[in-house]
Formats: structure tokens, C-alpha cells, sequence
């Protein structure tokens, strides 16, 4: 049954974008011609040529057009995908022929408003999501991980049944497109620098992340961390503007009525002034400061819309880590290892570190070289790891960085990921975690973080059939 959506006429409709997203929204609104829909254009953008997709469109009534990022003739709604940046000239195209321009979990939320809980910062993201949908599951109510994990929102509203909730994840690209969005509880992990080239500045990417509340009210319920400078501002705003705020610490006690910390070692949620006492953080599944971070505001957010604090528990000791993301993927003669792919900036890597023993990590680090600063990465390396093998367009950087933080710690080069390992394994000894947490994207050599972490899986697997560590 259909959660309850809107049915007014959409008129002509262009989509930009010949992704996962473009592609969910063009099926979407094919299957509403002729009726609300009137027409459908899809713009593949100047690089973009037909293939077996576009072509099933086609037949069935939408126009592709490939090869350029002009559009022509009038829109009423443009629907843009997450990866064409605002400052683009097929952007600027769009918003001039069109009379609305949105992004698509904006056009999603318009087209079934109800039941959804919202989930942004630079990290933590999908763990959260995929966590706090499980969390309300477990609680007995239906859920749907949607946005940024990788399933379009959009291509979910037509079969969505009307009790179940939508847990987004939203990037801060699909945040600069949504206006209206409003979730029922929405959430700020954290910001530290990323996609600084994409946002233009520090401050416009946290702008976009603090969009995710721009429509709550006093019904609503923020959860916020207040472990950093950005984010903790964002809390103070949004209270300034009488929104219940759930500050979430995990290295301090938030005297807020609402508020998700630790006391010692326990998970505590406080709601409305009433303390709901969860997991000790080691009977959790998932390791790492910043995993008791994902775990609190999730927990936050499915006590919220209901889910028994004894199903959070339980799911809490049983949610095991994601793949990609400090996955482990065997051990041999002693040695871990350790896949953490994802670890796509140096924020994501330095919380990575804190999950394992000082001085016992064999680290890999480059790839792609977004240009991030590289200081505070080098202390937290220098702090807690033995080796880091340094590779790929930004290996030589990041090792100049290491060398100039300290002494004691080994620095080597390698040209790629398939050599780093190699190298890594010659210099890791009994008891170390080899750890893939690479602080960069992987587009110098591979088409994804996936693409990577199953290069470093197979490595090990190699590895151990060849009995070399055994
Ligand atoms: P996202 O979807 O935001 O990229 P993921 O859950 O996929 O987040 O995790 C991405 C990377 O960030 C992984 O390497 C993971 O270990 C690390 N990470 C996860 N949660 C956090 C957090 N709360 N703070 C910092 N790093 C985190």
C-alpha cells in the first residue's frame, strides 16, 4: 500500500544525469506518463553517450539526450543528480529552463512525505543508516535504508508501504538541492574537511550538512554530535531556534535534557530528561570511538520513533561491521588484516587508528590526492602507528608529511596498491594489524573504494593460499 504522497501534475520533467540516480528517477517518472507526467527528458551532460539503459527509456517515452550540457526548451521540474556540481554550466543550464530544480531525495520526499529520518555528516554515514534501520526493524517496524547508501529514494516511493520508514543518508551534494525536505528526526555526525574542491570552502560544506534541518519543528527531534567545532555550533543554533536537540559526545557528559554519551563505558541515551542505560562498548560488534558514536545516534534516533530500548540493545551487541570499513579479512602467521577501504579522508582514518593497539599498525595509505591538509593525519599516524606504506598519486606527499612528524616511525614508498601490500606484509611481524585506511579516494587506480577493498581482500586471500605467512 502507498505511504500517503502527492498527486498533483508534475508537466514536462528534465533529469540530469546518467547515474544510478538519473536513471532511478527517469523509471520513476516514465511509469507516470501520461498522467502526471506529461513528458520526460533525461540529459546525460556533455561526456555522456547512449547505451542499453537509456535505450529501454526511450522505448518507453522518455527523450535521452547525450553529449551535451545544454538543455533546450522549458521545464517545470528539473530533478539534478548528486555528482553534477551547482557551479557546472549544465547546472546553471538546468536552472535556467527549468521553473524548480531540485535534487532527487528532495523529489522523493515531495512525492511521499511521511515517516522519514535523515542522516548526514563527512562520515559515519552509511554505518548509521544501515545500523538505525536495523534498530527500528528490530523494534518491530518497517524500515528502508535509502539516499546515499546506494538505493535512489525515488525508485523506493511507488512500492513503499504506508507504515514503513525511510532511513536517508544524505550526502552534503543531494542537502544543496533540497528545500522542503523534512524529516521527522534528522542527524549530524560530524564535519571535518572533505570535498572542500566540490563545496568551495569549509564553511559551504558545513552550510550544506546543516541543511538537514532547515524544515524541523518543535514536534522534531535533532540529533547532533558536539564532538566538534562545526557541528557543535550547528546545535547551538538549532536550539537558539527551540528545536530539542539530542547532543551526542563520546568524550563528554552533556548536561542537555537530551542528550547521547557514555558513562564509563556504557551507552546512555537521555530523552526528555529520562536516562534509557544501553550497551557496555565492548559487548558492541563494532569497535572504534567513532563506531560508539554511529551506535549513540542511532540509538538516539530509533528511541525516538519508538523502538524498545531492549531491541536497541540487542542489535547493538549484534550489528557487525560493515564491508569495507575496518572489516577484517583474515589473519595469518599472526598478522590481521584489516579493510578499511572507505577511508576515503584523513578524519576516517585517524578514527580508524583508535580502534587498534598503539604501535601495532602497518598502515596503507593513497590514492587519489583530494589536496587535504595533511598534519593532523601525520601526528594521529606518527601516535599510534609502526609502519605506513605510502602509495599511489598521493604516496608521495603523505610520506613527505610523515617523515617531517617523526623519527621513529617507518616510512616507505610503493607505486601501487598490489606493491604496498607486498611491502607491508615484509615489514609487518607477529601481533601487527595490516591496515588499509588509505585517507584518499582510490580514481588513480581503481573505479571505486569497492573496487579497492576487493583488490586488498583478494591480496590477502593470495597470500594465504600461496603459505608464504603461514
Ligand atoms: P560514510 O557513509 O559517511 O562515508 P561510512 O560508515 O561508510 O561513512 O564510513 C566511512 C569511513 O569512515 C570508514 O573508514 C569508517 O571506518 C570511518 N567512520 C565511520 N564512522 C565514523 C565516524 N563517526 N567518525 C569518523 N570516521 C568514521
Amino acid at each position: 500500500m502507498q505511504s500517503s504522497f502527492t498527486t498533483q501534475p508534475l508537466g514536462r520533467v528534465c533529469v540530469l544525469g546518467l547515474g544510478r540516480t538519473g536513471f532511478g528517477v527517469a523509471d520513476y517518472l516514465a511509469d507516470l506518463m501520461p498522467g502526471r507526467v506529461t513528458s520526460v527528458d533525461l540529459y546525460g551532460g556533455a561526456q555522456s553517450v547512449p547505451g542499453e539503459r537509456t535505450e529501454e527509456l526511450a522505448e518507453r517515452g522518455v527523450r535521452v539526450v547525450c553529449g551535451t550540457d545544454e538543455l533546450e526548451g522549458t521545464y517545470d521540474l528539473a530533478i539534478v543528480s548528486p555528482g553534477i556540481p551547482e557551479s557546472s554550466s549544465f547546472f546553471a543550464s538546468a536552472r535556467a529552463h527549468a521553473a524548480v530544480l531540485v535534487g532527487e531525495p528532495e523529489f522523493a520526499w515531495r512525492e511521499s512525505p511521511d515517516r522519514w529520518v535523515a542522516i548526514t555528516g563527512t562520515n559515519g554515514k552509511t554505518t548509521t543508516t544501515l545500523l538505525t534501520t536495523e534498530l527500528l526493524q528490530a523494534g518491530g517496524l518497517a524500515a528502508k535504508a535509502v539516499g546515499n547508501v546506494g538505493v535512489v529514494a525515488t525508485g523506493e516511493v511507488a512500492d513503499r508501504a504506508e507504515d514503513c520508514w525511510f532511513v536517508a543518508e544524505l550526502s552534503s551534494f543531494q542537502l544543496v538541492t533540497a528545500y522542503d525536505l523534512h524529516p521527522r528526526v534528522a542527524c549530524l555526525l560530524n564535519i571535518t574537511p572533505d570535498h572542500l574542491e566540490w563545496h568551495g570552502s569549509l564553511e559551504a560544506y558545513a552550510q550544506a550538512k546543516e541543511r538537514i534541518f532547515a524544515n524541523l519543528d518543535a514536534g522534531d527531534l535533532a540529533v547532533v554530535s558536539v564532538d566538534d567545532d562545526p557541528c557543535r555550533a550547528v546545535a547551538d543554533r538549532l536550539e537558539a531556534r527551540g528545536l530539542r536537540v539530542c547532543r551526542v559526545s563520546v568524550h563528554a557528559l552533556p548536561e542537555a535534557p537530551n542528550a547521547a554519551f557514555l558513562r564509563g563505558d556504557r551507552l546512555v541515551v537521555r530523552r526528555d530528561g529520562t536516562e534509557v542505560l544501553l550497551v557496555h562498548r565492548q559487548n558492541m560488534a563494532l569497535k572504534g570511538d567513532h563506531n560508539v558514536q554511529n551506535a549513540l545516534a542511532a540509538a538516539a534516533l530509533a528511541l525516538e520513533v519508538g523502538v524498545p530500548a531492549e531491541a536497541v540493545c540487542h542489535t547493538l551487541t549484534s550489528f557487525s561491521p560493515l564491508e569495507h570499513r575496518i572489516e577484517p579479512c583474515g589473519e595469518l602467521g599472526g598478522v590481521r588484516f584489516v579493510n578499511d577501504s572507505k577511508a576515503t579522508n584523513v578524519d576516517s582514518v585517524e578514527k580508524a587508528l583508535t580502534a587498534f593497539e598503539a604501535g601495532r599498525v602497518v598502515v596503507l595509505l593513497g590514492g587519489y590526492d583530494k589536496g587535504t591538509a595533511l598534519d593532523s593525519l601525520a601526528r594521529a599516524v606518527a601516535a599510534r602507528c609502526r609502519v605506513a606504506v605510502c602509495y599511489g598519486a598521493a604516496g608521495p606527499r603523505i610520506a613527505a608529511a610523515l617523515r617531517g612528524e617523526h623519527a621513529g616511525l617507518v616510512v616507505v614508498e610503493e607505486a601501487h596498491l598490489a606493491q604496498a601490500f607486498q611491502r607491508a606484509v615484509r615489514l609487518a611481524e607477529r601481533g601487527d594489524v595490516v591496515l588499509l585506511s588509505p585517507a584518499c579516494s582510490s580514481f588513480d587506480e581503481f573505479s571505486s573504494f569497492h573496487e579497492r577493498g576487493e583488490v586488498f581482500k583478494d591480496l590477502v586471500l593470495r597470500l594465504g593460499a600461496s603459505g608464504a605467512l603461514a
